[in-house]
């Protein structure tokens, strides 16, 4: 399409473009979110939020893997795989997993994210200018935060610093040159087999384009901290509680015990303050 800039000194040009395009069948381009959703709508409709990461990659199929992976600007190669091969690698498929349990959540509305009382702040103002219908579905406003956050995502395996993902992030570059964000996993993470944990992370470093980095941690200096709920870890574990709120029901035994662990770890460690006495989801139980 010819540069908006162009349009508005050429207007009879403008009007034969215009109908040219809808002559051609031009479309505004399609979301991430409505790409994956026609692409995996069989694994949608296959979802279970108690299945584990190994049971749930086999079911993912090529199609639906290269449009989960295209969100995040998957590098296969530096994971050591293809949409074909899942089982190649360990920590690519939980991710995608990750990205199947963020796009199958359709129990809420955009709305009801926007109305719920214990979203942190920033994101939520963040989330309200999405270009999302209220009646749109959850994962349509997930979607479309990740989306606006992380591009490239590679395999990074020797981040020692890093103890699960880590999204580099420096505001400076991002503002002057829009540098994409990079989003590095270790492989050990899949040892974490709940989808809901991979989901988490995912959102946890998009979250990162709002808040920026961690701080130290007042008992232990060499772990990240949040001062409260208003950053990347609050973000993190406000996905998770959601995910046990709507999820945790006693089918789902084992897979809540495990959001749960990633979940409470997480309040008492990364959190460091006052905040997460009194914050909902650092309170929520599996039923
Ligand atoms: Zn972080």
């Amino acid at each position: 399409m010819a540069p908006r800039r162009a349009l508005g000194r050429l207007p009879m040009q403008r009007l034969t473009i215009a109908g040219a395009l809808v002559v051609a069948g031009c479309q505004p381009p399609v979301s991430d979110y409505a790409n994956a959703r026609a692409v995996c709508w069989v694994e949608v409709e296959r979802w279970h939020p108690g299945r584990n990461a190994d049971e749930a990659a086999p079911m993912i199929s090529a199609e639906c893997a290269e449009a989960l992976g295209a969100t995040i600007g998957l590098d296969w190669v530096s994971f050591g795989f293809t949409p074909e091969r899942l089982q190649d690698s360990a920590t690519g498929s939980f991710v995608l997993v990750g990205l199947l349990d963020l796009l199958a959540d359709e129990q809420d509305s955009a709305q009801d994210v926007w109305n719920d009382p214990d979203l942190p702040q920033f994101v939520y103002e963040e989330l309200i200018r999405a270009q999302v219908a209220p009646d749109a579905p959850r994962a349509e406003l997930m979607f479309a935060m990740i989306r606006a956050s992380l591009f490239v995502s590679e395999f990074a395996d020797a981040s020692p610093d890093h103890p699960n993902a880590a999204a580099y992030y420096d505001a400076q570059d991002h503002r002057g040159t829009f540098t994409p964000l990079m989003l590095s996993w270790r492989p050990d993470l899949s040892h974490f087999d709940a989808p809901a944990v991979a989901a988490g992370i995912i959102v946890h470093e998009a979250a990162h384009r709002i808040y920026g980095g961690h701080v130290p941690c007042s008992q232990d200096p060499e772990m990240d901290c949040d001062l409260s709920r208003e950053g990347a870890y609050g973000v993190q574990l406000w996905t998770l509680a959601g995910w046990i709120t709507r999820y945790g029901g006693d089918y789902t035994v084992s897979t809540c015990a495990t959001v749960s662990e990633a979940l409470y770890s997480r309040c008492s460690e990364q959190i460091d303050g006052e905040d997460k006495l009194e914050w909902a989801p650092c309170l929520v139980e599996c039923p």
